[in-house]
């Protein structure tokens, strides 16, 4: 019935998250709001940890790739939880530095830094430095030079390969925005030039071939691809890669029918492959690096809304409105994500209702979902959209000058606030 083990039903029939009642939170903090089980993320990092110590004998490192959401708190629990940190802006930086999270141990991403993004990441030393394209390694050297620094730096690889998710968030194939191509010998040019060029040190190759994938199939496959360009580096160039990045990606459960496969099942065979082949092409297992955003706060959260009128169309459909939309959750316009919907006070009642469950905002795109199986729902309804808690608040906007909603984490059933809910006064706070 749950989508994670931080979900469950209690006495009354209420969902809970993380011990906490839905329908308490939501009374006493108000709706829309996201709420977080803090249990439910740390127990997704050690996971992944425990993966990477146990397949690679402790010669990796776990990234949480932040885009998925960010902000202080989060960052905390990523540094208590020993993980390094994958960031793709000046923003998610500056939030992960003011969070106290070690420079040495993020990673900056992003396939147009901006010459401050790039100044930002030499000023506070970041870890390694992922160069997306040749202007941008002349452009890092330069800098790099003026400052008197080194940066060490991976290349972003696009494998080429096909990773059966939707085309958007598919990111490995030749024709993506992402990185050099491997096919067209562009990637062994830029390792070429990598190497003439002054106050960069290539210290390894990563690639992400996107996002919600269930197969385990193309991660092994990306690994030998991977593995096979270290070798073809190291003949060609006599340049030794000793780190690799094989990015995130792993799939979780949206809706029943999603079938995710536990995160060993990923990494057992992504090693052996590994393993294979380094032997296989004669080099050394390089230290491993992943990069699971999705996979670690995905699952672990739910959006409370009110429902305010239901609209029953007759023969067409039932559109039950909420409190929010897409302003929270942009998931569905974009990609016609599903979700699983539950009515928050009746949680053990069959789901004998076909609802469309519809935002607030000035758009008939702005669904939650089409045609979602829910309980009896009627207004003054809690609703919980359950697997809110990636690629939800951090795509969040102001559209409609709607402010966004507040963030709680739960942690042995005690509710804290780690965002507060945006005031009017804040809508307005930059304008002149
Ligand atoms: C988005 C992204 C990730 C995380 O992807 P998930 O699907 O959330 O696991 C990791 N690495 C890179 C480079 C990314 O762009």
């Amino acid at each position: 019935m749950f989508v994670s083990d931080s979900l469950n039903v209690n006495e009354l029939g209420h969902l809970t998250i993380g011990g906490a009642d839905t329908v308490e939170i939501a009374e006493k903090y108000g709706t829309p709001v996201i709420v977080y089980s803090e249990d439910g993320i740390r127990r997704n990092c050690r996971a992944f940890v425990n993966s990477i110590d146990k397949y690679y004998n402790g010669n990796g490192r776990v990234l949480y790739a932040g885009k998925a959401f960010s902000c202080l708190e989060m960052c905390r629990i990523m540094n208590e939880e020993k993980m390094g940190l994958d960031v793709v802006s000046g923003g998610e930086l500056y939030t992960a530095v003011k969070a106290g999270f070690p420079t040495d141990r993020i990673y900056f991403h992003g396939n147009n830094k901006t010459y401050n993004e790039l100044k930002m990441a030499l000023e506070y030393g970041v870890g390694r430095i992922i160069v997306d394209n040749p202007d941008e390694l002349a452009t890092l050297s330069a800098l790099a030079k003026e400052m008197g620094k080194t940066a060490n730096i991976y290349m972003r690889i696009k494998p080429g390969i096909d990773a059966h998710t939707h085309s958007f968030i598919m990111t490995g194939q030749i024709d993506s925005k992402f990185g050099f191509a491997l096919e067209t010998g562009e990637a062994m040019e830029c390792v070429k030039l990598c190497a003439e060029t002054e106050n960069v040190n290539l210290v390894g190759l990563h690639c992400h071939i996107g996002s919600q994938i269930f197969d385990v199939d193309p991660f092994v496959h990306a690994a030998e691809v991977m593995m096979k360009l270290i070798a073809d580096v190291k003949a060609e160039t006599g340049i030794v890669i000793s780190e690799l990045d094989l990015g995130g990606g792993f799939g979780i459960k949206y809706v029943d029918s999603d079938k995710p496969v536990e995160f060993d099942a990923y990494m057992k065979p992504v090693s052996e492959q590994v393993k294979a082949s380094a032997e296989k092409y004669g080099i050394d297992v390089p230290f491993i690096l992943i990069e699971p955003g999705r996979s670690i706060a995905g699952a672990e959260a739910v959006t409370l809304y009110t429902v305010g009128n239901v609209k029953k169309i007759p023969d067409i459909r039932t559109y039950v409105a909420i409190d929010g939309g897409m302003c929270d959750n942009p998931r569905y316009i974009l990609y016609q994500s599903d979700y699983t919907v539950m009515c928050a006070s009746r949680a053990n009642e069959n789901k004998d209702a076909v609802v469309t469950v519809a935002g607030k905002c000035c758009e008939s795109g702005d669904l939650i979902q089409e045609n979602a199986p829910v309980q009896k729902v009627e207004k003054g309804d809690i609703l919980a959209v359950l697997t809110t808690g990636a690629y939800n608040y951090s795509m969040s906007s102001n559209y409609n000058r709607i402010p966004r909603p507040e963030v709680l984490m739960v942690k042995d059933g005690q509710v804290r606030t780690i965002i507060k809910r945006e005031t009017y006064e804040d809508i307005i706070k930059n304008d002149m």
